[in-house]
Order: C-alpha cells, then sequence, then structure tokens
C-alpha cells in the first residue's frame, strides 16, 4: 500500500503543484514552468488548435522522408483487382508491317467491241458500181468464224433476200449489227452473245460473188440511218485491215 500512495503522488498534476502548508492556511503555487500563456508562443498553435490535422509543413529531407513512411504504413493498400491489373495491360511490341507482295497485273478487260471477222477490207460503205453499199465486206475463205462485234442480243437469225442468211444482233444502247451473206448461222434468236463470240461461219448466199462477210450498223436499230460501219468500229477502238478494194 505504501508503495501504491508513493506512485500517486508522483502523478499528481506536475505543471503546479499544490502544496498544502501548515503554516500558511493559503495553499502555495510551486511551478518551475511558464504559465500555460507563455508556452503558446513555443508550440505549433496550428497543430493545438486542430489536433488532428495532418502536418503540412516539413523543416527538413529527412523529416519528409520520415513522414511519408508513415503514411505509407497507416495508409490502406489498394486492393489488387483483375480489373485494376487490366487497366494497364502490358505494352506489346508493335505489330510487324506486312511483308509486301506484289500482285500480279489483273488480265486486260475484254474489249468491248471487236473486228466482226479475219478478211480482207474489199467494199467500203460508199457508193459502187452505180449503187449505194450500206456495209463494209470482209473476204476471206469459207467458214471462216464471224463473231459478234460487241455483247448483245440475236434479234434475227435466218434466211434473207439479198443476204442469202442473216443474222442481226441488238446492242444494249440499241444499234443493231446485221451480218449477211453467212455460210451457217450458228446463234438462235433470243441468245445472249458477247463482243466476240462466234454467231456464224462465212459464206456467199445470196448475191454474192464469193465469201465474204457483209456487215452493217444501224444505231437506230433501223436500216435507213445505217452509218459507216468501218468509222463506228474505230471509234470503238476496233483497228481496221487495210482497205483493198
Ligand atoms: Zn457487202
Amino acid at each position: 500500500m505504501v508503495a501504491i500512495a508513493a506512485v500517486l503522488a508522483l502523478a499528481a498534476p506536475s505543471s503546479a503543484q499544490q502544496v498544502a502548508s501548515a503554516a500558511s492556511p493559503e495553499p502555495v503555487v510551486v511551478s518551475n514552468l511558464p504559465a500555460p500563456a507563455a508556452l503558446s508562443p513555443l508550440l505549433n498553435t496550428d497543430t493545438l488548435a486542430e489536433p488532428n490535422r495532418a502536418p503540412t509543413a516539413f523543416r527538413s529531407r529527412s523529416d519528409r522522408q520520415f513522414l511519408t513512411a508513415a503514411q505509407l504504413l497507416t495508409a490502406a493498400p489498394a486492393p489488387a483487382t483483375p480489373a485494376a491489373a487490366e487497366e494497364e495491360p502490358p505494352a506489346a511490341p508493335p505489330p510487324a508491317p506486312p511483308a509486301v507482295i506484289p500482285l500480279p497485273a489483273p488480265p486486260p478487260a475484254p474489249p468491248t467491241h471487236v473486228l466482226p471477222a479475219q478478211g480482207r477490207y474489199t467494199s467500203c460503205f460508199c457508193e459502187r458500181w452505180g449503187e449505194w453499199h450500206g456495209g463494209m465486206d470482209l473476204a476471206h475463205a469459207s467458214g471462216t468464224p464471224e463473231v459478234a462485234a460487241a455483247a448483245g442480243t440475236v434479234i434475227v437469225a435466218g434466211p434473207a433476200g439479198g443476204f442469202g442468211q442473216w443474222v442481226q444482233v441488238q446492242h444494249d444502247d440499241g444499234t443493231v449489227t446485221v451480218y449477211g451473206h453467212m455460210d451457217t448461222i450458228e446463234v438462235v434468236v433470243g441468245q445472249r452473245v458477247v463482243a466476240g463470240e462466234l454467231i456464224a461461219t462465212m459464206g456467199a448466199q445470196g448475191n454474192s460473188t464469193g465469201p465474204h462477210l457483209h456487215f452493217e450498223v444501224w444505231p437506230a436499230g433501223d436500216r435507213a440511218q445505217r452509218v459507216d460501219p468501218a468509222t463506228w468500229l474505230s471509234a470503238h477502238g476496233v483497228s481496221l485491215p487495210e482497205y483493198t478494194p
């Protein structure tokens, strides 16, 4: 019990100790420390006024490091969630540029217009022997292939008066090309043909002195408005054989 009483006596207020004196009934204040008002200039008044406020002013680099470590220790660690890990994936190396592989040149587009038969250009779109010749003649051996000068639809294929036999092909722009004197016909009415497709074989039927193709062009589909087939073919990029009447 004596030891506990001594501890309690030591735990008494230290800034000012009131000691009761037998000689003086009035309490005597004994203090070695300045009054609390004198303490304030030596203390951080901000800290005293706001004890929970974190210190903002650092006096030295070592203080800053210490406080930073303390903050790290007290800070709650951020949860390592998979979503957080996906936010910043490791930077992937840039993809290698694709190897340049030269592509083969595309095949040239087929011509839209072709010469309807190979042969000598023997008669022009002109007056001949006292009468108008409304087409061009291409003369070659009997059986020489005759082809559509352009894509279109066969609208006539069969016997004809002066032509013996003829074929008419109507093209997409309304122009009709006419082929005469053939030996055989290789298409039927309504058949769709492309430029260069076989439509007949060369012959000498009708009013003809020898096997040849008589070729006409009717831009409006009307025989009365025939045009020079040589000019029409040339305008569509077709090279013509030399004119040798
Ligand atoms: Zn002719």
